[in-house]
């Protein structure tokens, strides 16, 4: 065994992992990286399909932020953000601000059309995300949104309130004790109940397994064919009814826009986001937005790639949003963010939020208003310096051509996995993707969960040079945007294989 697979057998303790069969098999140890491939202790190449757990966005040594790092290295690493400011985290507060404001909305249809007319009205410049407080994961950069909401509602509805919060079914919000309250994935949050507070949860539009679509199995993404009458929409709106009758609404609806990462790469059918946001806010909740996933282009560009659309898309970010809520025409209360922030090269997150939020936590300092929370590397220097340059990068006219052939190039090769008995459902939002693999298409019925469907196949597509994790039985395919055809094909192909395996 290679020498680095032995110190970790003995010491490393790895997330979301069943050590016992961790240690029954020698780890993939990386040594090195390049665009979207990995290299391993014996040489061996492997495709990054899932973009290093879903946070690499130009691919691995990236030249520029690389020199970028180089750059600040050379100035400072850290100082602390306690008492202190600096110049990259300052640079980049301001530049999130104004990536963050989505005042040109896209309409996908003419239902969301009226929404987004709607959410415009709301009079958005009052809601502007101007205040930006860093941390240092997606969990934190959650925290930091809880606790903000939290105390702006018992400062504005009244000190003796308890506020609650709504979030989705299946929810994943990071495993802090505060982002672990907010989630509804009963395999991983069970364990915990006793150490949490409660959240109420209401219906994902999960359209592939939602028993109130009456359509029958299909070889389509299930949005495209479901049979329903928005009762996910309807339920949202008795949820939020209900609570209200308790006297006191909900302080905040917290949701993944577009697409639910760990529940199972769940997108939401067009039109469901505006419809749930807009009840939220007519009942008085805030709403926060967790774009950890999906975040900094990752839902797509919505463009059709010819020369004259890609460059007006710089002209209008509209067209290429780097944000889910701005392409669906929401405006949060708050918006976290980590991850991707800096091109998945360094641990840094960001909670936005609005001058009203903001503006709760003035007071004398007697009074003790302050927000008293904050990270030893809050607004760490390093980090900040690589998040410009990876901004930079995606607002290039290249990064917005890359991205758009990406994903049409996804959904093209995408299309062969229908063929596959096994492959009941393939999801693509932009450029992440699940295939969600079932016993018989026909049915739905799911794998026996001892059979580790999702984990078999992966490890194969391992042996064929290709990298991912699944989420239950879902494969996700999510590719750094430096992806050429050709590797996506052999993605793609690796996940054909490695079907056999389960059939
Ligand atoms: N929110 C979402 C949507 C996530 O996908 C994740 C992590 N996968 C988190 C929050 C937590 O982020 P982190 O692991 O950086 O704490």
């Amino acid at each position: 065994m290679n020498p680095i697979a032995r110190l970790d057998h003995a010491h490393v303790w790895h997330p979301f992992t069943q050590m016992r069969d961790w240690l029954r098999r020698e780890p993939v140890v990386i040594v090195a990286g390049q665009g979207a491939v990995l290299r391993d202790a014996h040489g061996r190449e492997y495709l990054d399909a899932n973009s290093s757990i879903w946070t690499n966005l130009h691919g691995h040594r990236h030249p520029k932020l690389n020199a970028a790092i180089r750059h600040q290295l050379n100035r400072i690493s850290h100082s602390s953000a306690l008492g202190l400011a600096n110049e990259p985290a300052s640079r980049l507060a301001a530049r999130l601000t104004d990536l963050a404001h989505s005042d040109r909305p896209i309409a996908n249809s003419p239902k969301d059309a009226r929404h987004q007319r709607r959410a415009v009205k709301l009079e958005i410049s009052d809601r502007k995300l101007n205040k930006v407080f860093f941390s240092d994961d997606g969990s934190t950069a959650l925290e930091v949104a809880l606790k903000l909401a939290y105390e702006f509602t018992r400062r504005t509805r009244g000190l003796k309130t308890r506020p609650k919060f709504l979030s989705l079914t299946g929810a994943y919000h990071g495993d802090t004790i505060g982002a672990v309250s907010l989630g509804h994935i009963d395999r991983f949050h069970a364990a915990y109940g006793g150490m949490l507070f409660a959240t109420d949860k209401v219906m994902a539009p999960y359209c592939y397994r939602c028993p109130f679509n009456r359509a029958k199995p299909d070889r389509a993404d299930a949005r495209k064919y479901r049979q329903c009458s928005w009762e996910c929409v309807g339920q949202m709106e008795r949820k939020l009814a209900t609570q209200k009758k308790k006297g006191y609404a909900y302080a905040a609806f917290v949701f993944e826009p577009l697409m639910q990462g760990a529940a199972g790469m769940i997108p939401q059918p067009s039109g469901w986001l505006g419809q749930v946001t807009d009840l939220a806010r007519s009942h008085g909740a805030l709403l926060i937005t967790d774009e950890v996933m999906t975040g900094f282009g990752r839902t797509g560009v919505n463009c059709h790639v010819d020369d004259q659309v890609v460059a007006a898309s710089l002209k209008q970010p509209a067209i290429a949003p780097l944000f889910a809520c701005a392409r669906a025409g929401v405006q949060p209360d708050f918006l976290c963010l980590a991850k991707g922030l800096t091109g998945g090269y360094l641990p840094m997150a960001a909670t936005l939020t609005t001058q009203k939020i903001f503006d709760a936590f003035l007071g004398e300092y007697e009074e003790f208003k302050t927000f008293f929370h904050g990270h030893s590397f809050t607004g760490n220097q390093l980090g900040a310096a690589t998040a410009l340059a990876s901004l930079d990068l995606l607002q290039t006219e290249k990064s917005v051509r890359q991205r758009a052939l990406l994903q049409m190039a996804m959904s093209q090769e995408l299309q062969t996995l229908w063929s596959r008995p096994n492959v009941g459902d393939i999801r693509q939002v932009g450029l992440v993707a699940g295939i969600e693999l079932v016993k018989d298409w026909r049915t739905r019925q799911p794998f026996d969960v001892r059979k580790q469907a999702g984990i078999r196949v992966c490890e194969a597509m391992a042996r064929r040079g290709v990298l991912t994790r699944a989420v239950g039985d879902v494969i996700v395919l999510m590719p750094p945007y430096c992806t050429t055809r050709p590797q996506l094909q052999d993605m793609v192909a690796a996940i054909s294989a490695s079907l056999g395996e389960i059939s």
